[in-house]
């Protein structure tokens, strides 16, 4: 049994029907802070298998502990935590509680029940300003924000848990920038607000429920002056788990990348999309977004060679699955 923390989430929810699809069986903790029950629903759904949903908060260690033994859990997947890089510099105690207390509770809780297998969601935002490209798993790593110093906080947990223990196994996984939906359109990306990130703006814009799009600067050094990222098919990350899982059979803690390795700028985003969905999407350029870096992208070869695993979903794929999900749930989950 796999323990999926902020399994309703969006990229949980995808992984949690990688899993399933693997033969695994799964429990899901969440606490849909930021999240439906019904991407639970659906997942199954998708699947045709069931998972067991527990309502409850990574940081009530006494509770996980019951959880993971009823359970019989061998292994964490986890999700559970805040993302939002704006929301972070507002409100750091909030990130550092979810975030870094969280996820110290969840390893003790792992710790007195003896599981020792666990991935962590990490992400490039543990690199900084990017000092080469692409950046390597061994490029330093500097978080410039609230958000990325949780995350690189409990990278350095984990790394310290494994000197500890070497007996543990633990998979840091580096997101690059997760977009796209499960090709059924039943599940996807459900931003609570004003969505922050390119993608989930864009598609708000093409179903009609924003106006323009914001280009956050058109002067940066990247060939159209526009910032580029390395956009990331969520079911591409999804099997990356998988492939990762299986590596805990042997004790080992390792950080890889997941990303395709190119980068695409805003403009070229909005391309793809307009051509997914066949919608205009009007868009202004303005300031630059305090913070924003001009370009990076993954260097990918370790996660081949590590995990025999590498991202086969273009652009165009990430669009047009995002568009079917926007577009036959125009509110979401709600
Ligand atoms: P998400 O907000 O959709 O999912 C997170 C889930 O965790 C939600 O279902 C939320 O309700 C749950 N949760 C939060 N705090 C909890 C707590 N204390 N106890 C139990 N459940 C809790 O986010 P996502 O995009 O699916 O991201 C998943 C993970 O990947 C996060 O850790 C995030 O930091 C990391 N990550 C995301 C991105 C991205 O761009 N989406 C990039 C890099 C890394
Ligand atoms: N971006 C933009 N308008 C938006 C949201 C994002 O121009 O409304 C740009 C942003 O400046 C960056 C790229 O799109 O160059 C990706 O931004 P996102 O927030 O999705 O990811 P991150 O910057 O966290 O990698």
């Amino acid at each position: 049994m796999i323990l999926v923390t902020g399994g309703a989430g969006y990229i949980g929810s995808h992984a949690c029907i990688e899993l399933l699809n693997a033969g695994e069986d799964v429990v899901v903790l969440d606490n849909f802070c930021n999240s439906n029950p019904a991407s639970l629903d659906r997942v199954q759904e998708i699947c045709g298998k069931p998972l067991v949903v527990v309502e409850g908060d990574i940081r009530e260690q006494a509770a996980v502990e019951k959880l993971i033994i009823e359970h019989g859990c061998t292994a964490v997947l986890h999700f559970a935590g805040l993302k939002s890089v704006q929301d972070s510099v507002a409100r750091p105690l909030e990130y550092y509680d979810y975030n870094v207390i969280g996820s110290h509770r969840l390893l003790r809780a792992m710790e007195n029940t003896g599981v020792k297998k666990l991935i962590f969601s990490s992400s490039a935002t543990v690199y900084g300003k990017p000092q080469f490209l692409p950046y390597t798993e061994d490029h330093p790593l500097n978080a410039i924000n609230p958000y990325g110093r949780t995350k690189l906080t409990i990278e350095d947990m984990l790394r310290d848990q494994y000197v500890g223990d070497p007996t543990w196994s633990i998979g840091i996984l580096r997101y690059f920038n997760p977009v796209g939906a499960h090709e059924s359109g039943l599940i996807g990306e459900d931003p609570r607000g004003v969505p922050n990130n390119l993608v989930p703006f864009v598609a708000q814009v093409a179903i009609g429920r924003r106006d323009r799009l914001n280009v956050w600067g058109n002067d940066y050094d990247t060939p159209d002056g526009t910032g580029v990222r390395d956009y990331i098919h969520v079911m591409d990350l999804a099997a990356g788990h998988v492939s990762a899982l299986k590596l805990l059979d042997t004790p080992r803690c390792f950080a890889v990348n997941l990303g395709t390795g190119a980068g695409s700028s805003v403009l070229e985003v909005v391309r793809a999309f307009e051509a997914a969905s066949g919608k205009h999407i009007p868009y202004d350029v303005k300031p630059r977004r305090p913070g924003d870096i001009d370009a990076y992208y993954a260097a990918t070869d370790y996660a081949l060679r590590l995990m025999g695993w590498k991202a086969t979903r273009t652009i165009e794929m990430m669009c047009s699955d995002h568009w079917r999900w926007q577009s036959s749930n125009p509110n979401g989950y709600g």
